[in-house]
């Protein structure tokens, strides 16, 4: 199985990678924030619950992004591998991600960080909410205090990843083909 984590900031372009990725390598594609807008869309619980902390830029609780990862995990025991995209993006979910591959006897091959600076991310954030209207993209100090949560919650995890030797980090900048082939030769080199 190939597992993937696929990292950076938000705007990094992770959704457009992963998506890629997922078809080249024929992996299954788990992304915590699509599955959080469906729930949101489909007006459920949870749902609700996630709306007004996604619309303030902040994380939404462990235990509700784990539990929607294993359930996904579960249902998709036959796969050839996964990628995951936004996830984890806390030390818990990392230890917790590890744990449920650990049950089914397999582990996260490689983590793929897509580094991008924090003035592009910005301006790419504020095109994608005039096309998307994601609330979240649309707002600039929406924007930073999901940059700040990346900063303070979620960047640590590259030196969890580190002392696995599973770290690799990816210029997000340039041509959308041209870092997928990046990635893409990454991955190879671990198969
Ligand atoms: P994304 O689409 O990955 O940028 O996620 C959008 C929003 O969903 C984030 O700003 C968080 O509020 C929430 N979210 C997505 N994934 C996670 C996660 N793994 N842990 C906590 N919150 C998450």
């Amino acid at each position: 199985m190939i597992n993937l984590v696929l990292f950076g900031p938000p705007g990094a372009g992770k959704g457009t990678q992963a998506f890629k990725l997922k078809e080249h390598f024929n992996l299954v594609h788990i992304s915590t924030g699509d599955m959080l807008r469906s729930e949101i869309k489909s007006e459920t619980k949870l749902g609700m619950e996630a709306q007004s902390i996604m619309n303030a830029g902040k994380l939404v609780p462990d235990e509700v992004v784990i539990g929607m990862i294993e359930n996904q995990i579960n249902e998709n025991s036959n796969a050839n591998g996964f990628i995951f995209d936004g996830f984890p993006r806390t030390t818990v979910q990392a230890e917790a991600l590890d744990a449920l591959l650990k049950k089914h006897k397999t582990s996260i091959s490689l983590m793929l960080s897509l580094e991008v600076e924090d003035d592009e991310l910005l301006r790419r954030l504020l095109l994608r909410g005039k096309d998307s209207g994601r609330a979240d993209d649309m707002d600039q100090q929406i924007i930073s205090a999901r940059i700040q949560e990346y900063n303070n919650k979620t960047a640590p995890l590259i030196n969890y990843y580190k002392a696995q030797e599973k770290y690799c980090a990816i210029r997000g900048i340039g041509a959308i083909e041209d870092i997928f082939l990046n990635l893409v030769l990454e991955v190879e080199r671990i198969k």
